[in-house]
């Protein structure tokens, strides 16, 4: 694929630059020169302007990347028109998939998503949204893959907040894929497909508002479909700014619970929705709640790995190295329990931790003042 001017005008800035490293999380785990954000870059220097084809090594360092954006979070250059190596990543993996030569791991997920429409490769029927019925509603409650096929606690704890609230709403039978993971692995018309079949599915319900848990199928829902023409035209809320809304309101109550929480912020929801405040908000609606910060937090924030699926192309399996990180610091902070905002951040810290580590959503089902 032909280069553009905004990704050549990344690669000159990054190839000479470390001023972001210590913050890449794809460093840490390897401690390999080529997974910083600037061994990516000089790597594409010498393919897009060296006129080298991609090697395996190449294409490992570009797979290996995790797209968190903290890069840009600690980049100064974003203030005189901005090095976006995200998006530069994700023009490299088209062009890589272009060209034919995906890894096999990164195949196989594409694989899995247009057979099953969740990258583990998991058969539809065992999906949480595979029992529901369809309501006609008002609301429709988007899980995303990670809370359908990992973690239905998730979205068991929203509906029944829903329903403690007596909202009227409707989830989709087998819900499929938004294309977000196809996306970000380089399939974009692939993406797009799935896309327009999402988005098919949530137009026939008749609902105008869609709350969402997960941050990819939010970001994608918010940014990627209107960049791709197909917007939704409705209203898109993430779980937190739902139950901010039912906190103001009054149709949500929460009973006095006394303790130190500590929110782990979202790369999706963050860094590219600048959603931080909505969850720390529902948090301190607790009575007796204390909100502590971790040493990194907002934009600046420790990846939890929403978006990393494999790694040296291998399915990636490193989470709890990253889910430690952030442990620590809840730890340092002295919190009693970590709110997260994704399944993916549960898996991944709630497995390095004994603090208990709760999703926004189920933080506030456990908090319902049922007397309210
Ligand atoms: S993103 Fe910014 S800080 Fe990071 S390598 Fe590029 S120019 Fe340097
Ligand atoms: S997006 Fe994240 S993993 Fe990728 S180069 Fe930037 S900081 Fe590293």
């Amino acid at each position: 694929m032909k280069i553009t001017e905004k990704e050549l005008n990344t690669i000159h800035a990054c190839r000479y630059c470390p001023m972001c490293r210590h913050a890449c999380p794809s460093e840490f785990i390897n401690y390999k020169e080529s997974d910083t954000p600037r061994g990516r870059a000089m790597l594409l220097y010498s393919v897009y302007k060296g006129g080298k084809p991609f090697e395996e090594s190449t294409i490992d360092a570009i797979y290996n990347c995790f797209l968190c954006g903290a890069c840009k979070s600690w980049c100064e250059g974003q203030e005189i028109g901005g090095y976006d190596i995200p998006e530069l990543i994700k023009f490299a993996r088209r062009d890589i998939v272009e060209q034919g030569l995906a890894p096999q791991s990164v195949a196989n997920i594409r694989n899995a998503l247009l057979a099953y429409d969740n990258t583990f490769g998991i058969d539809k029927s065992l999906s949480y949204t595979a029992s529901i019925q369809e309501k006609q509603a008002n609301i429709l409650y988007l899980l995303g893959e990670g809370v359908n096929y990992k973690h239905p606690e998730i979205a068991r704890a929203f509906t029944q907040v829903l329903d403690s609230c007596g909202e009227e709403y409707t989830l989709l039978k087998d819900e499929p894929t938004s294309g977000k993971e196809l996306d970000l692995l380089g399939y974009r018309e692939e993406a797009k497909d799935k896309a327009g079949r999402l988005l098919k599915r949530i137009r026939a319900t008749g609902c105008m508002t869609v709350v969402v848990s997960d941050p990819l199928l939010y970001d994608a829902l918010r940014n990627d479909y209107p960049a791709w023409g197909t917007s939704f035209e409705g209203e898109v809320l993430h779980v937190s700014e739902y139950l901010l809304r039912l906190l103001q309101s009054g149709a949500l109550r929460l009973k006095p619970n006394p303790g130190k929480v500590t929110l782990a912020d979202s790369e999706f929801l963050g860094r590219l929705n600048k959603i931080y405040e909505a969850p720390r908000e529902v948090i301190a609606s607790v009575p007796g709640v204390e909100v502590v910060e971790m040493q990194w937090h907002h934009e600046y924030m420790q990846s939890a790995g929403e978006a990393a699926f494999t790694f040296d192309d291998r399915v990636f399996d490193r989470g709890k190295d990253l889910g430690e990180k952030i442990s620590i610091k809840a730890e340092e902070a002295q919190a009693d329990m970590i709110v997260v905002l994704s399944a993916t951040a549960k898996q991944h810290i709630s497995a390095t931790t004994t603090l208990n580590v709760l999703d926004i959503a189920e933080f506030a089902y456990q908090n319902i003042d049922k007397k309210g």
